[in-house]
């Protein structure tokens, strides 16, 4: 008699793996997270042929002819969409063999902020799937408790964060891509933000996974403006000077005003995780003075934004140098 089965798994907040009953032809359900992997095993029975209810799932290894250690065969499985299907073992006549419920849950609106979906996607297991989802809302909750955080989250449009697939070291990037217009004359901005927490461990100015994750939504709350122009540093680095290339001289500076709230190094510009220069640490005017034109930048396109940062209460602030 055939049978499905699915393996144990953890359970930190999210039921990933349903436990199969070994003895029966119809094995109840199981459940996912929308976008995860989940590995399901079909044991006995040679020349049995699966077929899916609903295409909810993808199966990802469709081809089933190498049994496994006790004659078990195993199916990956990748959920694309929110919702149900059945697994179907048949025999070649085509009687049921054994069937599979799966449910998929769809992906998580954060516990930390309404505004940000948490979607793991395909391309991870479901035990790193649930890590990768537990060390973002640890960095969400940071920021959402962070005073220029909360600034940055009033601001910030509903974005959809994932892994970084790309990244080895601590990066992560901010998309927004605008969708084509539908028939109906609709259009919508589709925003994304691809983010790994384990790939940044703090060691230098501004890496530390919270702060990579405030950076990326300060693109988000600029629809990732790339105005901003570089300024020279005579005394520390005369060519080329802090570099910005573009795009990023309020998420570094932004984030300077965070991590300071944190006891956290400054971070110097967009070329490395240096350190802010002493001279611009411990002297904000300065700062301000020599910066001016990206400061204006950002007061022409986001002025509310520009405003709440004026008077936010942290130690390094920059923006307060025109507080009336
Ligand atoms: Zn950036």
């Amino acid at each position: 008699m055939p049978w499905f089965f699915a393996p144990a798994g953890p359970h930190d907040g999210y039921e990933n793996f349903g436990v199969v009953p070994s003895d029966a032809n119809s094995v109840g359900s199981v459940k996912i997270i929308e976008g995860a992997l989940l590995t399901v095993g079909l044991k006995g029975g040679a020349g049995l042929a699966i077929s899916m209810s609903v295409a909810t799932i993808a199966l990802n290894v469709p081809r089933l002819e190498k049994p496994g250690p006790g004659g078990s065969r195993l199916l990956k499985l990748s959920a694309t969409k929110a919702g149900t299907c059945q697994l179907i073992a048949k025999t070649a006549d085509g009687a049921t063999a054994a069937t599979l419920d799966i449910v998929v849950v769809a992906a998580q609106k954060s516990v930390n902020s309404p505004k940000l979906t948490l979607s793991p996607l395909g391309k991870l297991s479901m035990a790193d799937a649930n890590k990768w989802i537990k060390d973002v809302e640890a960095s969400v909750k940071l920021v959402s408790e962070n005073p220029v955080g909360k600034i940055v989250l009033k601001y910030v449009p509903d974005v959809v964060v994932i892994p970084d697939f790309v990244d080895t070291t601590c990066n992560a990037s901010s998309l927004v891509v605008q969708r084509p217009t539908t028939s109906e004359g609709t259009s919508s901005v589709g925003r994304t933000v691809q983010f790994s927490p384990s790939l940044c461990n703090g060691t230098g100015a501004g890496d530390r996974p919270d702060e990579g994750l405030v950076h990326e939504l300060i693109h988000q709350v600029e629809d990732n403006c790339s105005e901003y122009k570089n300024v020279p540093d005579p005394a520390n680095r005369p060519t080329p000077g802090f570099e910005f290339d573009g795009s990023d001289f309020m998420t570094i500076t932004i984030t300077n005003l965070y991590s300071s709230s944190y006891q956290r190094p400054l971070r110097k510009d967009h070329a490395s995780y240096a350190r802010l220069p002493q001279s611009y640490a411990s002297n904000e005017a300065k700062y301000f003075t020599d910066f001016r034109g990206n400061f204006v930048s950002l007061n022409r396109r986001l002025s509310a934004f520009y405003r709440d940062l004026i008077f936010v209460e942290v130690p390094w602030d920059p923006f307060q140098e025109i507080r009336p």
